[in-house]
């Protein structure tokens, strides 16, 4: 068993010798991470799963040391003065931070394309994107940089990215875990989770960084279960849900086939697969996009230019404090969303836009609490594609939103979800599979990820750049 100096020394190698190419870290914690290695010393507490282990974090995450960005120029010196839930969660069980890691500026894109620092590369080639917002954190384990990583997830920023590098990604239930600490984009959707190559490790994490915090009042206090003793209970009769309206025209061949491989694979394990309906999701992304921009133009308003980051220089009034500190601190999508937002709660227009799309995310909402009296979770692609090059949707926002057509829906209803590999296109990209359940039943989620795992390999599969 490697001591966690070791374990962090090797982080670093990793990370020096990948990282040029993949660009996955917004920033590394060297300094600090060494110094708590050097506490830990050779001790081994195993209880605590991730004793001495190096995790990188989202960088919009708030952690003590370094900075916390969120890929923002506006953001660019701003160092916390307090750490997240999750992190002081981490750090008491004993893992060691060793980075902070790229995305699309305030968690908002598919891609990295929007980050304020620069796009980071998929693993898989490097023409390609990781997926986004959580793209550093999915492509740092990819490449194995680390093996555990956090991002956060409010209409795919953790699945998305997961399934386009390869590795598992799980969005837990809204109020799960705790959001005190994370920048807020759209509050109601908002959600931290893990990055790892397995279900184990996801379940390791989920364990550490779950559970109530009075820090955030959404945040449900519900015991948490033993995750990784549920792995192994045996598998059963899972009543596996496969979602219609999630393998319409624009599924890639590849994508499907490797999906309806997963089915049959889960079938021969025992699983009773049937179809279910979820007849709201033509307006799932019309519903996330009127109400993640709604919130965001109301969360993003306090980085003035007066309490947080950029300020202007020699402002002419008051006024221009604010106009210009905004103007040269948030990139085009981050304006673009505010400017939604702001249109969509105006007078006149919040009954048409977003009172309308809080109506039709109870009726998404029903369709999963109908869905879920015939089967214990929902299987879909993760994505209608496998990654796509660097510049090909990014000239057409509502193609790039197009692309989240299977991840919203359970922001919007605050349902857990998790994507894990299962195949790879013929030009080698990873494919991923999403699974859905039902409010707190991560659980199962997990369990039935796992055992998918025991019998495939797919999440064994490294990029040519690990060799
Ligand atoms: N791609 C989605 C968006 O751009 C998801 C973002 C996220 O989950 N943070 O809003």
């Amino acid at each position: 068993m490697l001591t966690a100096i070791e374990q962090v020394d090797e982080a670093f190698k990793r990370i020096g010798r990948i990282d040029k190419v993949i660009r996955a870290m917004a920033s590394t914690l060297e300094v600090s991470a060494k110094e708590k290695a050097a506490r830990l010393g050779d001790a081994h507490d195993s209880n605590s799963p991730l004793y001495g282990t190096p995790v990188v974090i989202k960088d919009n995450i708030c952690t003590l040391e370094g900075k916390t960005t969120c890929a923002s120029a506006i953001l660019r010196d701003f160092a916390s003065p307090y750490a997240a839930d999750v992190v002081e969660r981490l750090e008491k069980a004993g893992a060691i931070i060793v980075g902070k890691t790229n995305l699309d500026e305030f968690a908002m894109g598919s891609t990295t394309e929007n980050s304020g620092l620069w796009p980071t590369r998929n693993p898989w080639n490097p023409d390609y994107v990781p997926g986004g917002s959580s793209g550093g954190s999915a492509a740092a384990v990819a490449s194995r940089m680390v093996a555990h990583a956090l991002g956060s997830d409010t209409g795919g920023s953790i699945r998305q990215p997961a399934s386009f590098c390869g590795v598992c990604g799980l969005k837990p239930t809204y109020g799960r875990v705790s959001r005190y600490g994370l920048v807020a984009f759209a509050s109601s959707l908002d959600q931290i989770g893990p990055i790892a190559t397995n279900a184990r490790d996801l379940a390791d994490m989920l364990g550490v960084i779950a559970g109530h915090d009075a820090r955030d009042s959404t945040c449900v206090d519900e015991p948490v279960p033993d995750y990784a003793g549920m792995l192994t209970e045996p598998f059963g009769k899972p009543r596996i849900g496969v979602a219609a309206e999630y393998f319409g025209d624009g599924v890639h061949p590849e994508t499907r086939k490797a999906v309806e491989a997963a089915i049959e694979t889960l079938k021969s394990l025992g699983a009773e697969v049937s179809e279910v309906h979820l007849p709201h999701t033509p307006y799932v992304i019309a519903c996330y996009y009127l109400i993640c921009t709604a919130e965001a133009s109301s969360n993003l308003a306090r980085f003035d230019g007066v309490r947080y980051g950029h300020r202007t220089d020699a402002p002419k009034d008051y006024f221009d404090v604010y106009s210009k500190s905004r103007a040269e601190g948030f990139g085009a999508e981050v304006k673009r969303r505010i400017m939604l937002g702001t249109f969509a709660l105006s007078s006149g227009y919040y009954d048409q836009f977003y009172n309308k799309a809080l109506r039709v995310r109870t009726l998404i909402k029903r369709d999963f609490d109908q869905a879920f009296q015939k089967c214990d979770a929902i299987l879909s692609p993760t994505t209608p594609t496998p990654a796509f090059k660097f510049g090909e949707k990014s000239q057409n926002p509502l193609e790039m939103y197009l692309t989240d057509i299977y991840n919203c829906a359970a922001n919007l209803a605050g349902i857990p979800a998790l994507s894990i590999p299962c195949g790879h296109a013929l030009d080698g990209l990873p494919i991923g599979l999403q699974l859905m359940g039902r409010h707190f039943d991560e659980g199962r989620l997990l369990q039935i990820a796992h055992h998918y795992q025991q019998a495939t390999d797919f999440h064994e599969k490294r990029p040519p750049i690990c060799a």
